[in-house]
């Protein structure tokens, strides 16, 4: 498919999704710390949950700022996501404690908006070392902090995009990175990674995704590739079960 066609293709799945998942899933917050850590709950909670626990990490009755989100002790943090029914909060506490402590010690402030008066190098440099951060995590703060405009690369883009058909799946990785940035030409990298996470664990999920119910389907070359299979297994009398047509045979 030429780099046009699949850019408009792109185009129209990232504005069915956003009108299907709605904007309330795009990167939201006063400030680039908030809308990082809402980030973080987002990526593996629902997102009204994750609103929820920022919201409470914001709360001058329990911290006065981020600076005592961070003094507080693992427990306190803990107890604040699980009561806002955030995934994996045993093991999110910590890792937020030990964020905010490494940009105080890098900043002398939890604040990343001052990592913008860093220079870029050395700004990606400490990004990157940032302790219990997976790389598409370190990709979204590059790009949050405006360095550069990466496509964080996490196992929802490599699902969703790799089904879809907006890159050659047994091309290399640097390969599919590169197709799939040159479909989203200039569009906000962050957009499409927020629309396909939300995509991913809700419908395009690892196991058994909800094809039948999926908004994008008939621009899906799994979808489509299915339909095709079954309808041959059908016309040659074997079974096969089509994610148009679910009717049993009478
Ligand atoms: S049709 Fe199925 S495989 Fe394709 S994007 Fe939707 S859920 Fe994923």
């Amino acid at each position: 498919m030429a780099i046009r066609e699949k850019a408009k293709k792109l185009d129209k799945i990232l504005s069915t999704l956003e009108r299907t998942y709605s904007r309330a899933v795009l990167s939201e917050g006063k400030n680039l710390l908030e809308r990082f850590v809402f980030y973080w709950f987002f990526y593996a909670s629902p997102v009204t949950n994750a609103k929820k626990a920022v919201k409470s990490l914001l709360d001058e009755e329990e911290f006065a700022d981020w600076n005592e989100v961070r003094v507080s002790t693992q427990r306190e943090l803990q107890e604040i996501l699980e009561a806002n029914r955030i995934e994996d909060a045993s093991d999110l506490a910590p890792r937020l404690k030990t964020f905010l402590q490494s940009v105080f010690e890098e900043l002398d402030d939890t604040d990343l908006e001052s990592l913008k008066e860093m220079k870029p190098d050395k700004a990606r440099r400490f990004l990157a070392s940032l302790p219990g951060l997976p790389p598409w995590a370190v990709a979204y703060l590059v790009t949050l902090t405006g360095f550069e405009a990466l496509l964080p690369w996490d196992p929802h883009t490599e699902r969703v995009g790799g089904r879809i058909g907006l890159f050659d799946t047994g091309a290399p990785l640097p390969q599919r990175k590169k197709q799939l940035r040159a479909a989203l030409q200039d569009e906000d990298p962050l957009r499409l990674h927020h629309l396909f996470v939300e995509h991913g664990k809700k419908t395009c999920t690892d196991v058994d995704p909800k094809c039948p119910k999926c908004p994008v389907s008939q621009d899906c070359a799994y979808y489509l590739r299915r339909g095709r299979r079954a309808k041959k297994a059908a016309t040659n009398g074997t079974n096969g079960s089509s994610p148009t047509n679910n009717k049993k045979k009478r």
